[in-house]
């Protein structure tokens, strides 16, 4: 049998939706264990992040919640967070996952709405829109395909809770995997961009999603999360 191990999740908890994050963690890892997919010796530890030095490499997992990009963007210019945070994330040992706004601050390249005002960490290169559905008032649910298997788990179907959420407009690179997208496609939105129908993706060690799986009581995307944060640290030791 294997070492008894833990792993440190981190949530960034300046604003947003963390508590919901730090309750599918738990509810994921223990469905992972209850149904033999993570050893009952690993120890899921979730903290909430407050300060810069927090983002050490004790951390094996970090969660951008969604929120507003820009507030997040005024609290992590202080400090040095932002630079803390995007030297952390391309340490291919830790596993990034942003949800909505976390999206936004994850990709290469934000579109309209604000551009200049949001700060990115990067990692994904892909080209989002911000508020690429409307306003709040149009925020929707909607059913969507799950393109990878192992985050499907045998069922494709999933519904997204979409509040205020970016769109993907344009994947820039191959390296970039699709994970979810809307099975209908989607041609055009409330900005006038053109979007692709991916509304999850992956880029090596840096996942996001324009919706809130955090919000649901499916805990697909967090199970996918812990399962790779874990994976991540067995293959660095
Ligand atoms: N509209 C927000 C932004 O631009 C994101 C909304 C969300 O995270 N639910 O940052």
């Amino acid at each position: 049998m294997a070492a008894a191990m833990s792993v440190n999740i981190g949530v960034l908890s300046l604003h947003g939706d963390v508590i919901e994050h730090v309750n599918s963690i738990k509810t994921a890892t223990k469905k992972l264990q209850a149904n033999k997919l993570l050893a009952d010796n690993v120890t899921v530890i979730v903290k909430e992040i407050r300060k810069p030095e927090e983002v050490s490499n004790e951390l094996d997992g970090l969660i951008l919640p969604g929120g507003e990009s820009t507030v997040l963007t005024n609290h992590l210019t202080k400090n040095g967070f932002l630079d803390k945070i995007k030297s952390w994330t391309v340490n291919k040992n830790k596993f990034t996952f942003g949800t909505c706004a976390g999206l936004i601050m994850l990709s290469n390249t934000v579109s309209g709405g604000g551009k200049d005002s949001v700060a990115a960490i990067g990692g994904l290169d892909i080209t989002c829109v911000r508020n690429a559905f409307g306003r709040q008032i149009n925020s929707f649910e909607g059913k969507l395909e799950l393109t990878d298997d192992n985050l499907a788990q045998k069922d494709p179907g999933i519904v997204g809770v979409f509040i205020r959420a970016p769109g993907i407009k344009s994947i820039n690179s191959e390296a970039v995997a699709i994970l979810c997208k809307f099975p209908e496609g989607v041609s055009s939105c409330g900005t006038g961009d053109t979007l692709s129908s991916a509304v999850g993706v992956r880029q090596d060690n840096v996942m996001a999603c324009s919706f809130h799986p955090e919000l649901t009581p499916d805990t697909r995307w967090h199970e996918y999360f812990v399962k790779e944060v874990v994976q991540r640290k067995i293959n660095a030791v």
